[in-house]
């Protein structure tokens, strides 16, 4: 075990990050390469944990096919599997502030926010446990003397891969419907930020989760994470991820022909017509590209703005992002912690060099805090950028950085074009007092998600995907059972006659 926190003001129990990995249902040291846990606030390694190895992925596939067959999970009662869901959702509520430290420590999100996505994941469970009781098959109209049942059936083993971004919440957006499901689970987290999923294996191994039905491998994703989506065992996977690497998986998956739900990146347009409440359309955007550092698949980050309002928008929307405390996680003040690691923020600076460098005009930002306190954390200042047309390059990569761009426009026609114009379709923002004006931009954009004067507000009884290059299949909801399950139709017959066809016929 290896933990420091001096520094941080974020207090982790050192038994929160022992050096072992769960691999069906056994703690023990991984096998793989050396994991070192820094803290993006001060560049301090805090912990350090061995990683899995492919082989431990038929360790646990193994064991949670055991597992099941063992503890008939799939087969318990629904309230008795959604009573331990109940359980792992009070352990999480419980240890909010735990959990909400150690992924601080390991993200650099604030505690504001990490505190949330653990009280989100605790949410998620008993939503989850709820949806479970009241799941349905149907008695489908038969055509003939039978009773025809549409049924569903659990897959097996279910492969959930996650990135570092808002770990909690991911993984319980995956495990929780997967294990509801009657489904065993193979979690592969980020190595950037394996912790929270770690603890949580804890959690439920207290909440009384059948052993083995639940494995944590933290590991490389070219490896441990391609081996869990190859494994022959592994009936689906759930990855939310990059663009890039979720195309890779499903080309791996398509050979296997398994299915794959990807949750996939953005580059979310934000619209502000001229009718728009200024004081709630700035907040709301500021908040939509700022918040997480901009390390959101969602953010709002391509900011569309009447022309008529265009200038008054832009003053007061970079005053208000100069205004933004930037600092640690674990100051109350802050309102943009450390981006999740150094090179990750080194990334976004060259992409905004790269901007600047084809014409666009910084308006404040594109560089590191002054304060002597941040040198050593991985800081970037809320950016927005203007003078450039939705073609460039910052407007149609996803950024993954407090960086917005902001563009203007006349006509809604050509605005929804633009808006359009990306080979992503994951969420959209739209600011108007005018409904009926909302209503048809709504309608026309292409997103799996659209926010009208509000942003980034999420329930999990509400579904969410991703259209183009932004996914395939939905999660949450309460059908997100349902895409961890196999449909099955039964066929009963009533009349008691062997079938005519089959049957001799008296000559007559
Ligand atoms: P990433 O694609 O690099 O990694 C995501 C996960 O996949 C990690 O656990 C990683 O180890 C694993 N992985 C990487 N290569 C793999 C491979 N060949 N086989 C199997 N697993 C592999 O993404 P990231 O940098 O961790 O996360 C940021 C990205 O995630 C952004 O693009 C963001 O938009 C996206 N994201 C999307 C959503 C959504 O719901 N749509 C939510 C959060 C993040």
């Amino acid at each position: 075990m290896n933990v420091r926190s001096e520094g941080t003001g974020v207090a982790v129990p050192e038994a929160d990050t022992p050096d072992e990995i769960f691999v069906g249902g056994r703690w023990t040291r991984g096998r793989g390469t050396l994991i070192e846990s820094v803290n993006p606030a001060d560049g301090k390694v805090f912990a350090q944990l061995h990683g899995a190895v492919v082989d431990d992925v038929d360790l646990a596939v193994d064991a949670g096919l055991r597992a099941a067959a063992g503890s008939g999970w799939a087969t318990w009662l629904p309230h008795e599997r959604a009573a331990v869901l109940h359980r792992i959702g009070n352990a999480l509520e419980a240890n909010v502030d735990r959990i909400g430290a150690l992924q601080t420590l390991d993200t650099g999100k604030t505690l504001t926010e990490t505190r949330a996505l653990a009280r989100s994941a605790a949410g998620t469970f008993r939503f989850m446990a709820a949806a479970l009781e009241t799941m349905e098959g149907a008695m489908t109209p038969a055509r003939g003397n039978f009773l025809t049942l549409a049924t569903y059936e659990p897959m097996g083993v279910v492969g959930a891969i996650t990135p570092w971004n808002s770990p909690i919440a991911s993984d319980a957006q995956k495990i929780a419907p997967a294990l509801a499901a009657g489904n065993a689970v193979v979690s592969k987290p980020p190595v950037w930020a394996p912790w929270v999923t770690l603890l949580l294996a804890r959690l439920c191994e207290d909440a009384g989760l059948p052993t083995g039905l639940l494995s944590v491998l933290p590991g490389p994703g070219r490896t441990v994470g391609e081996a869990l989506v190859a494994h022959p065992q592994v009936s689906k996977v759930s990855f939310t991820g990059g663009t890039t690497t979720g195309r890779h998986l499903a080309h791996v998956a398509a050979d296997k022909l398994m299915p794959i739900t990807l949750e996939l990146g953005g580059k979310s347009p934000t619209i502000v017509f001229s009718d728009a409440d200024l004081d709630q359309a700035v907040a709301g955007v500021l908040f939509g590209v700022f918040s997480s550092s901009g390390q959101s698949c969602i953010a709002g980050s391509r900011i569309f703005v009447h022309s008529s309002i265009h200038d008054e928008f832009v003053d007061r929307l970079v005053a208000g992002a100069r205004q933004l405390h930037v600092g640690p996680g674990d100051d109350p003040r802050t309102q943009v912690g450390p981006m999740v690691t150094h090179s990750h923020r080194d990334g976004v600076a060259a992409m905004v060099d790269a901007a600047v460098e084809q014409g666009a005009q910084v308006l404040c930002g594109a560089g590191i805090p002054d304060d002597p306190a941040l040198q050593s954390g991985a800081y970037y200042l809320p950016t927005v950028l203007t003078g450039v047309d939705n073609a460039a390059t910052i407007c149609q990569e996803e950024v993954f950085g407090p960086v917005a761009v902001v563009l203007s426009f006349d006509d809604e026609d050509d605005l929804v074009a633009q808006a359009n114009d990306t080979v992503f379709g994951l969420a959209c923002g739209i600011w108007t007092r005018d409904f009926v004006k909302g209503w048809r931009a709504a309608q026309a954009i292409r997103a799996g998600t659209v926010w009208m004067n509000t942003y980034k507000q999420f329930s999990i009884s509400t579904p969410f995907s991703g259209l183009k290059d932004s996914g395939i299949g939905t999660e949450k909801g309460r059908d997100g059972i349902r895409s961890y399950m196999n449909q099955k139709s039964i066929y009963v017959d009533l009349s008691g006659h062997a079938l005519p066809w089959a049957t001799p016929q008296e000559e007559s």
